[in-house]
C-alpha cells in the first residue's frame, strides 16, 4: 500500500487540499497552519516560523534524503535518537528508533538518557514535554518549528489566566465541608508547556487521551468542578461515560464574559469545557459511520475520543491511538475494520496486517497540517547539523514553567502509569 504522501503525489485532486503535494518549505513563509486538516484554523500571532531550509534539502530526491538521513544518524550513533508519531509520513516514520503516541514518545526518550539529541518528529507542544523530562544537557529537535497544533493554540495562556481569574471571583477558593475544591483544572497533553504549568500551580493535572477518564474521576473526588482544556470534545466524551448530564458541561468561549455563560450555570457546572477541537478529527460525521456500515456489513468502526459526542456514540467504540492499535492487532478473525483517526496511522494499520480490511472513515485524504510539516528534508537537515556539531531548532522550555509542569504530568502518573512505547 502506497504510503499517504505517495499518494498524495500521484493523485493530489484526491486530498484535501491540492497543496498537500507541495514541499512544506513553501508555506513556512506564509501565516496559517499550511494546507491539511487545520488549513482553515486561526494560527496565533507570533506563533514559530521556520526560516528557509536550504535548497540542497529542497531540491533532493526521496532517494536521496533517505540516504543522507541514514548516514547521519550511523555517524551519530547513540548520540540521537529519533522518536516519531503515529500521525507522521511512513516516509519520516521509517527513520524513527520509537513509534508511538506523544507521552510513550517522550517516556522512550528517557530510556536513552546517554542520547545528547532527541529529534521529535511531532508537534511543537510534543517536543516541549520531552524537554521538560529530557536529562539535564540533552537537547530536544523539532524537524520544522512550523509544526504546531492547531488544537493546542486554541488555549492560550492569557486567555485561561483570564478564564481562571472570572470563575474564582465566583466560586472563590475555598474547599467545601468535604475538603473540595472549589474547581481543579485539567488539560490534556495537547497543550502548551504554560499550560501544564499553571494546571501544576493551581492543583490541576494533565491527562492524555488513554488516561483522561481516570484522571477526571479523580478530579471529581478533590474538587466540586473541573476546567477541562483545550479539548471540548476529549472533556464531554469522558465526562459523558462518568455519567455527567450535559447540562452540566457548559463551554467556556475565551473572551467573553463568563466564556458566554450565565453565573448560574457556571455555579451548577460539574465540567466547563474549553472552546478547542481537532481539525482532524471534527471532520469525522456519523453519516460516514453511516455508509461504512451500509457497504461493509459488520464493519467494526472504532473512533478516537476527540472525535464528536454523535461521532463516538455512534461508533462500536472509542479510543486512544494506542487503544486503537492494540484493538486492531488483538482482533485474531479478519475483520473490516473502519477507524476514524489521522490517515497517516490508518494507512500504516493496513498496511501491517493485511489479513484486515482498514480504512479510514473519511473518504477525503486529509492529513494533519502540522504534523504534514515535518518532511525528510527537515530531518535529513536537522540530523546533518548535528553531525557538524550544531544544534539547531531546539525547543526549550524554561526552568520555572518546567517545573511547575512537572509537578502536574506527576500528578497523573501518581494515578496510573502510562503504558511503554513500542
Ligand atoms: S491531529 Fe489534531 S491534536 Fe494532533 S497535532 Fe494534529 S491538530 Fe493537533
Amino acid at each position: 500500500m502506497p504510503s499517504i504522501n505517495l499518494t498524495i503525489q500521484a493523485a493530489p485532486a484526491a486530498a484535501c487540499a491540492p497543496e498537500l503535494a507541495d514541499g512544506p518549505w513553501d508555506f513556512d513563509a506564509v501565516p496559517g497552519y499550511g494546507p491539511g486538516s487545520s488549513m482553515t484554523d486561526v494560527i496565533p500571532v507570533g506563533s514559530p516560523r521556520q526560516g528557509e531550509l536550504p535548497a540542497e534539502y529542497r531540491e533532493a530526491s526521496d532517494a536521496e534524503l533517505h540516504d543522507r538521513i541514514r548516514a547521519a544518524k550511523q555517524t551519530l550513533g547513540d548520540r540521537v535518537v529519533i522518536l516519531g508519531h503515529f500521525y507522521q509520513r511512513d516516509e519520516v516514520v521509517q527513520h524513527a528508533d520509537f513509534v508511538g503516541d506523544s507521552f510513550q514518545l517522550a517516556n522512550a526518550a528517557q530510556t536513552v538518557p546517554d542520547a545528547e539529541a532527541i529529534v521529535f518528529c511531532g508537534v511543537h507542544f510534543m517536543a516541549e514535554t520531552a524537554d521538560i523530562l529530557a536529562r539535564e544537557g540533552q537537547s530536544v529537535i523539532l524537524p520544522n518549528l512550523a509544526a504546531g497544533c492547531s488544537m493546542a493554540d486554541m488555549a492560550d495562556e492569557d486567555s485561561v489566566e483570564d478564564c481562571w481569574a472570572q470563575l474564582m471571583a465566583l466560586y472563590g477558593d475555598e474547599p467545601d465541608a468535604e475538603g473540595r475544591a472549589s474547581i481543579i483544572p485539567v488539560t490534556y497533553m495537547n497543550s502548551s508547556a504554560a499550560l501544564k504549568a499553571f494546571c501544576g500551580r493551581h492543583g490541576g493535572v494533565v491527562c492524555t487521551s488513554s488516561n483522561a477518564e481516570t484522571v477526571l474521576a479523580d478530579a471529581f473526588e478533590r474538587g466540586q468542578r473541573v476546567l477541562f482544556f483545550p479539548d471540548q470534545h476529549l472533556g464531554r466524551n469522558t465526562a459523558k461515560r462518568l455519567g455527567v448530564p450535559l447540562e452540566s458541561m457548559p463551554m467556556w468561549n475565551p473572551r467573553t464574559p463568563l466564556g458566554g455563560n450565565t453565573a448560574e450555570e457556571l455555579r451548577d457546572a460539574r465540567v466547563i469545557l474549553w472552546h478547542g477541537f481537532c481539525s482532524v478529527h471534527k471532520r469525522f460525521t456519523t453519516a460516514q459511520i453511516d455508509q461504512a456500515r451500509a457497504e461493509h456489513p459488520g464493519v467494526r468502526v472504532i473512533v478516537h475520543p476527540e472525535c464528536p459526542m454523535d461521532v463516538v456514540d455512534a461508533a462500536d467504540e472509542a479510543g486512544s491511538t494506542d487503544y486503537i492499535r492494540r484493538a486492531v492487532a488483538a482482533a485474531t478473525e479478519p475483520t473490516t475494520f473502519a477507524i476514524g483517526t489521522e490517515v497517516n496511522m490508518v494507512n500504516r494499520l493496513a498496511a501491517e496486517h493485511p489479513q484486515h480490511t482498514i480504512f479510514c472513515l473519511d473518504p477525503v485524504i486529509c492529513p494533519c497540517s502540522t504534523m504534514y510539516r515535518i518532511h525528510p528534508g527537515y530531518l535529513a537537515w536537522v540530523l546533518e547539523e548535528l553531525v557538524a556539531g550544531r544544534v539547531v531548532n531546539r525547543i526549550r522550555v524554561d526552568d520555572a514553567v518546567a517545573s511547575h509542569a512537572r509537578v502536574a504530568l506527576d500528578r497523573m502518573l501518581a494515578l496510573r502509569p502510562v503504558p511503554a512505547a513500542v
